[in-house]
C-alpha cells in the first residue's frame, strides 16, 4: 500500500512526498481509513511505529477538506517535549494544506499570550499538555465549542502521571458530538475505563509493542553497582566514535552520579531530567540532536515519545522498573531502519526484573563478561533508597543495586505563518524499521502515579 492509495488530497500528498514518506506503516494502514470514515478509535501503539502520523494525516485531510475557521482538533499529550514534537510533525504535514497549529504547554515565560491568541482565534489544531490547558480553561476566552476531533496521545502515560481528572474536566468543555481517538502504548484496565467513558463504538487497532526493533543488538552485563561507572568509562574508551550515546537511569540522583563519574573519567556528558527548566531541556535536546552533546544521561523522561534520530548506543545503567520501559528505552536506537546497540547493566537485585523483560520480549539477551581489569569505584554509587549500596562482586551478585523508578503557530489563529516553516524538511525520513511489526495485542502495568505540571 502507498500513501496515494489512502484517498488523501494533492496538498497532503505533496508534503508527504517532500518528507520522504512513501509507504504507510502498519498502524497507519490500519488506522487511517477508519479515521477518515469518522469512527472513534482506541489504538495500542508505541512511539516509533508512526502513530503520530496515523492520527495527524487523516485529521489534517479532513480539516483541509472542510476548510474550517475554528479550532477543529485538540491533541492532548503528557509532556512538553511530545507536544512540541507533534507540533513539528503538523508543521511538516500541513506545509501545503495551510492548516494552523499551536502547542500549549507550561514553562515558557513568553508563550502564554501566543497560546491565548491561538485558543481565542482558533488555530486549527491545538496540541496541549493537560496542566497548561486546564490553566487556560479557567478563563472564558478559550473557544473549543466547535471542536470536532479529540486525540489523546500516550494516554497510559498521562494516567500514570495522574491526569485522569484533568482529562475528564477538559472533556467537559468540549462539544458532545466529536470524533475521539485514543492512542496508548499499553492497555491497562484504567485505559479501558477511560475508553468506555470517552469513546463511542470504537474501532480497536493494536500493534505489537513487546518486541524491540530487529536492528537493535542487545547485550547485558551482570555487574555490581560499584563497577558500573568504571564499566561505563571502559565502554566509552572502546566505543570507536563517541557520538550520540544515550544513557538511561531511573532516578535523578543516579543521573548526577553517572555524569560526575563520566566527567571524572574524561568523558563530558550532559544530564536531562525533570530538574531542568523547559528552556534547559530544549537546549540539551537540541545539542544532542545536533551532536554538540555526545553523551546524554537521562531519566525516563526521554524514553517515550521523543524522536531523536541516529543514536548509536543506548545504555541502561539500571534495569527499568517496568518491562515495557525497556522496550521504550532501547527503542531510542535503531530508529527508521538503522541499526544500533543497547547494553543493560544488571546487578544482583535487578536480575529478576531483567528476566521479566526477557520474557516480555521473548528472547534471551546475550550476557557479556565484565572485564577483569576493572576496579570498583565507590565514589559514584548511589547511597540511599532501593538503588542503595553496591556490592563488589564482578557478577553483580551481592549489591543491593538498581534504582527506584522513580509555539509556534500560524496565520489566522495567531499561529504559525505559512511562510514560516523553517522546521519543514527536518522530518525527512526513510521508512521506519517498525513497519515490519505485526498487529498484536499487549498488556502491561503502568508505573506509580507522579502527577506534575507539564
Ligand atoms: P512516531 O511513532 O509517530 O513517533 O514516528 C516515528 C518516526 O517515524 C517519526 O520520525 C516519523 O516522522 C517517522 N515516520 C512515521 N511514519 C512514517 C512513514 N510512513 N514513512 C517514513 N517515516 C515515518
Amino acid at each position: 500500500m502507498k500513501f496515494t492509495d489512502l484517498g488523501f488530497g494533492a496538498d497532503l500528498l505533496q508534503s508527504l512526498d517532500l518528507m520522504g514518506f512513501e509507504t504507510p506503516t502498519p498502524i497507519q494502514q490500519e488506522s487511517i481509513p477508519h479515521i477518515l470514515e469518522g469512527k472513534d478509535m482506541i489504538a495500542c501503539a508505541q512511539t516509533g511505529t508512526g502513530k503520530t502520523a496515523a492520527y495527524l494525516l487523516p485529521v489534517l485531510e479532513k480539516i483541509s477538506r472542510e476548510g474550517s475557521t475554528h479550532t477543529s482538533a485538540l491533541i492532548i499529550a503528557p509532556t512538553r517535549e511530545l507536544a512540541q514534537q507533534i507540533d513539528q510533525q503538523v508543521e511538516g504535514f500541513a506545509y501545503f494544506t495551510g492548516a494552523t497549529s499551536c502547542p500549549v504547554y507550561g514553562g515558557e515565560k513568553s508563550s502564554w499570550d501566543t497560546q491565548k491568541t491561538a485558543l481565542t482565534k482558533g488555530a486549527d489544531i491545538i496540541i496541549a499538555t493537560p496542566g497548561r490547558l486546564m490553566a487556560h480553561l479557567k478563563f472564558d476566552y478559550v473557544k473549543l465549542d466547535k471542536l470536532e476531533y479529540l486525540i489523546l496521545d500516550e494516554a497510559d502515560r498521562m494516567l500514570d502521571m495522574g491526569f485522569f481528572d484533568d482529562i475528564m474536566k477538559i472533556i467537559s468543555y468540549l462539544p458532545k458530538k466529536r470524533q475521539n481517538l485514543l492512542f496508548s502504548a499499553t492497555m491497562p484496565p484504567k485505559i479501558r475505563q477511560l475508553s468506555k467513558k470517552m469513546l463511542t463504538d470504537p474501532v480497536q487497532v493494536s500493534i505489537a509493542i513487546s518486541k524491540p526493533a530487529a536492528g537493535i543488538l542487545q547485550a547485558a552485563y551482570e555487574v555490581s553497582n560499584d563497577l558500573k561507572v568504571p564499566l561505563l568509562c571502559d565502554l566509552m574508551k572502546n566505543h570507536k566514535k563517541l557520538e550520540s550515546i544515550l544513557i538511561f537511569s531511573s532516578t535523578k540522583k543516579n543521573v548526577k552520579n553517572i555524569v560526575n563519574g563520566l566527567k571524572a573519567g574524561g568523558y563530558p556528558a550532559r544530564a536531562i531530567s525533570s530538574e531542568l527548566s523547559q528552556e534547559e531541556r530544549e537546549d540539551v535536546i537540541r545539542g544532542f540532536k545536533s551532536k554538540r552533546i555526545q553523551i546524554l544521561v537521562a531519566t525516563d523522561i526521554l524514553s517515550r515519545g521523543i524522536d531523536i534520530e541516529s543514536i548509536s548506543l543506548v545504555i541502561n545503567f539500571d534495569v527499568p522498573h517496568d518491562a515495557e520501559d525497556y522496550v521504550h528505552r532501547i527503542g531510542r536506537t535503531a530508529r527508521a531502519s538503522s541499526t544500533g546497540v543497547a547494553l543493560t547493566f544488571v546487578n544482583g537485585a535487578d536480575s529478576r526484573k531483567f528476566k521479566s523483560i526477557e520474557s516480555l520480549i521473548e528472547m534471551k539477551v546475550n550476557r557479556v563478561a565484565v572485564p577483569s581489569y576493572l576496579k570498583p569505584d565507590k565514589r559514584f554509587v548511589q547511597s540511599s533508597g532501593r538503588g542503595g549500596r553496591g556490592g563488589s562482586s564482578r557478577s553483580g551478585g551481592s549489591g543491593r543495586g538498581g534504582s527506584r523508578k522513580g509555539g509556534s503557530s500560524r496565520g489566522k489563529s495567531g499561529g504559525r505563518s505559512r511562510d514560516n516553516r523553517s522546521g519543514h524538511g527536518s522530518n525527512r525520513k526513510k521508512s521506519s524499521s517498525n513497519q515490519n511489526r505485526k498487529p498484536k495485542s499487549s498488556n502491561s502495568k503502568p508505573g506509580g502515579p507522579q502527577k506534575k505540571d507539564s
